[in-house]
């Protein structure tokens, strides 16, 4: 995968219509290195790096595998858990109208902080705290995208969903999960897909 060339300003993209050719587009021109201070040497292999604090920057080929299943919308209001690196929230928010976005290690929440407001996104919204139990707040969100894996899901994010809402969400033990796709019926009911076996860092919290 070539994901090499330079971090896309907010402006312009922004306006783009909301297909999955756009998302892969936009994808293969975000500048992986620009999300990492250390071991820019590896921002191009299609791997988790690591980034600090025992967590890492997610593999590239998975970021977009979640995203393109989130179907995000223009009109979106998204949630994501364990903003990192910011790699993951920059895609996000390029395709939807506002991201709330929440991690709860103090220094990659303020450095992903610098480095969206940089790039100039400015319908992100940062909150360093414990997202496993989401953030009541706004809700209810068309979509939540989870980046740390849960023994269970959340009853908390399921409550947050949206009618037709849709979440991604690695759940199962520390050394393997199933990413899961929740779609809220008209209902309420919850269809559950499983879309990949993966292994990602463990959400902290009330469902480590
Ligand atoms: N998608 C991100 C990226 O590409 O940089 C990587 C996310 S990393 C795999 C998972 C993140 O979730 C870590 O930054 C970790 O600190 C955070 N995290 C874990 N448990 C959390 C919790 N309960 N609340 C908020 N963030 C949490």
């Amino acid at each position: 995968m070539n994901i090499q060339g330079q971090l896309l300003l907010h402006e312009g993209v922004y306006e783009m219509a909301n297909h999955s050719e756009d998302i892969i587009t936009y994808f293969q021109k975000l500048d992986r290195s620009f999300f990492m201070d250390e071991l820019k040497e590896f921002a191009y292999m299609d791997e988790a790096i690591p980034i600090g604090y025992e967590q890492t920057i997610s593999q590239p080929s998975l970021v977009l595998e979640m995203t393109l299943a989130l179907d995000l919308q223009p009109e979106a209001k998204v949630l994501e858990i364990g903003t990192g690196s910011g790699f993951q929230t920059a895609l996000l928010a390029a395709f939807s109208k506002t991201v709330y976005t929440i991690e709860r290690i103090a220094e990659l929440h303020e450095r992903a902080k610098e480095r969206l407001d940089e790039a100039g996104f400015t319908n992100i919204h940062f909150k360093l705290d414990d997202g496993s139990t989401g953030w009541d707040e706004h809700a209810p969100y068309d979509r939540i995208m989870v980046t740390a894996a849960a023994a269970q899901v959340p009853i908390e994010l399921v409550e947050q969903l949206a009618i037709g809402g849709r979440m991604i969400i690695p759940v199962g033990t520390p050394l393997h999960q199933e990413l899961l796709l929740l779609e809220k019926e008209e209902d309420g009911d919850i269809e559950t897909t499983v879309l990949d076996e993966v292994r990602f860092v463990p959400l902290k919290g009330k469902y480590e």
